[in-house]
């Protein structure tokens, strides 16, 4: 791009860029960096409690996972010290009795206990109804004999009770080798979801815990009704893939967006399945997050008015001001001054020095005017004689005209002109005629003065004047005063055949009518010198004032 182009450009942004924007982008500017560091920090405060959540619910997790442990644990015990009984008791054979009476079947984790032989027929039970049951086709009373150890089965549904349960057996055998019978004991399974029930109140947080099959074995308040059923596809997946070691948890994200925490109880298939729905988790805190955005985009929109408020306050208002004022001044009101009291102290000095500008400019055009005044007053005045020039004259009778046009008044023009003024420039000199003139112009002021006339020099030894008013009679009597008072001057003038300067005097007098012009006025006035000129001069001649195309005929016809 070139040169121009570039300040060219950058000329149309400072366009486009008043001081508003100006000032709102300053506070963006000062805004943003604010900004960011809240949003940064509010994103951070998103993503660590987000993983506070997540770790509450791994201990959490963990610790279910534990204490389900214990309770294995504890039927574990429980089926050992059976045995141990029952081995003892068996010797004496009152080894079911003794069982009976001996076990403590009130523990919270073991809802019954009953001892199989080794054809899988419950010849005792602390619950009767379990007496005669028949469980050789069970997994678990088959792998206990063949292992010789504890087994806990995975979830069943009870012959006798209709009921899910797990059950867990540990073969006498594993004691003394010659007895072959097999402890069984049921497991509460309502016990083990009171335990998840201290998970509860986590929003988006379910935990199960299933057996090998898959089947939910126990599970928080919030997910009772998933108990005997298999766990839903994609966690199921997962849960059973994962084969955490003992005290770790297996973690993953599923496609909706939840972690899935697994961990196994040792010694079983049994696995502990904790969901947490992060969309769930998040939406509490993305609340709060929202409520955080909107409180800062409040405090952005305020700042941003704030800096359009000063922006007008401190600086569009002020330049208006000034501007109205500068205005006021063009348009020639040269007492339009800046308020300096409604501005702010850094636009002092600028309407200062505009109202000194102000003054001054104010002081010169008013000498300007009256000098103006001054030269077309000189522009309209004759030096020689002292009264209006024709250009003078042409303007006053212009105005006097349309006055008496308006109110329908007379208005008369007397025409001088000084008798054989020719020969006596001859007589007496060029200076002398000069001299001579400003005599007749002197006098013909007196004359005007005292008629409330208008009296100007026409052109060389020409007068007029201009009697506002005045009907033919009067202007024939102020005629004849002139003509009167210039004989009375008595300037000598020996080739006249008067011996002294005289005049010949036109008069013409009319109310003007709508389609007359003062030209008509001026034309009579000549047209009745002509005449006078005609009668002998030193004469008054008067002209009614009738619009013709020969004025001369009409001046001879009066
Ligand atoms: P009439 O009686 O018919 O008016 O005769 P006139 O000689 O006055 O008329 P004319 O028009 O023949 O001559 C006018 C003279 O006035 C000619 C000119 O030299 C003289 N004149 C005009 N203006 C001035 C002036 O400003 N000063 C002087 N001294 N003479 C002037
Ligand atoms: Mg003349
Ligand atoms: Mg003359």
């Amino acid at each position: 791009m070139s040169r121009i182009a570039i300040i060219r450009k950058k000329a149309k942004l400072r366009g486009l860029l008043g001081i508003r924007a100006r000032l709102v982008i300053l506070g963006l500017i000062l805004v943003c960096p604010l900004m960011v560091d809240r949003v940064r920090l509010l994103e951070h405060t998103r993503a660590s409690q987000l993983a506070a959540v997540t770790n509450n619910v791994a201990t959490l997790a963990q610790r279910a996972a534990d204490a389900q442990r214990e309770v294995i644990s504890s039927v574990e015990a429980v089926l050992k010290s059976a045995a141990y009984i029952h081995a003892s008791a068996s010797q004496i054979g009152r080894s079911c009795s003794i069982l009976r009476a001996s076990l403590r079947v009130d523990l919270p984790s073991v809802r019954m206990l009953s001892v199989a032989d080794k054809n899988g027929l419950v010849y005792c039970s602390t619950a009767s109804a379990f007496v005669g049951a028949q469980v050789s086709d069970r997994a678990y009373f088959r792998r206990a004999l063949e292992i010789h150890d504890f087994v806990v089965s995975d979830f069943l549904v009870g012959t006798q009770s209709g009921k899910g349960t797990i059950l867990a057996a540990y073969p006498v055998s594993a004691i003394d080798f010659s007895e072959e019978a097999v402890l069984i004991a049921g497991i509460n399974l309502d016990w083990l979801s009171d335990i998840m029930s201290n998970l509860a109140g986590h929003a988006g947080l379910s935990v199960v815990m299933i057996d090998g099959e898959g089947t939910v074995l126990a599970a928080s308040p919030n997910q009772r009704q998933q108990i005997g059923f298999k766990l839903d596809q994609a966690p199921l997946a997962f849960a059973l893939g994962a084969n955490p070691p003992d005290r770790e948890l297996a973690t993953t994200h599923d496609d909706d967006d939840r972690l899935l925490t697994v961990s196994r109880i040792p010694g079983t298939n049994a696995r502990l399945v904790a969901t947490l729905d992060e969309s769930v988790v998040s939406a509490a805190i993305d609340q709060e997050i929202f409520t955080a955005y909107l409180q800062l985009g409040l405090v952005c929109l305020m700042v941003l008015l704030g800096a359009l408020i000063a922006a007008e306050r401190l600086i569009v208002k002020p330049i208006s001001m000034l501007t109205s004022a500068a205005q006021r001044f063009a348009h020639g009101d040269w007492a339009a001054r800046a308020n300096r009291t409604r501005l702010p102290s850094e636009f002092q000095p600028l309407a200062r020095a505009f109202n000194a500008m102000a003054a001054q400019l104010g002081q010169r055009e008013r000498e300007l005017v009256a000098t103006n005044n001054n030269l077309s007053r000189i522009a309209s005045m004759d030096l020689l004689s002292g009264l209006a020039n024709r250009r003078g004259f042409q303007a006053r009778l212009d105005v006097e005209w349309m006055r008496a046009a308006q109110h329908g008044r007379p208005l008369a023009l007397l025409m001088l002109d000084v008798d054989h003024f020719k020969m006596f420039n001859d007589s007496y000199g060029h200076p002398e005629g000069d001299a001579c003139l400003s005599r007749v112009g002197e006098a013909l002021a007196a004359v005007a003065d005292d008629t409330g006339g208008f009296a100007a020099r026409y052109g060389g030894e020409e007068f007029c004047l201009l009697l506002p008013e005045a009907d033919a009679a009067t202007a024939m009597g102020v005629g004849e005063m002139v003509r009167a008072t210039i004989e009375r001057l008595a300037l000598p003038h020996r080739s006249s055949v008067f011996q002294r300067v005289t005049i010949s005097v036109g008069v013409a007098a009319a109310v003007p009518a709508a389609d007359a012009a003062p030209t008509d006025l001026v034309e009579a006035a000549d047209a009745a010198l002509y005449a006078a000129k005609h009668r002998g001069r030193n004469t008054v001649v008067e002209h009614g004032f009738v619009r013709t195309a020969d004025p001369v005929a009409m001046a001879f016809a009066s």
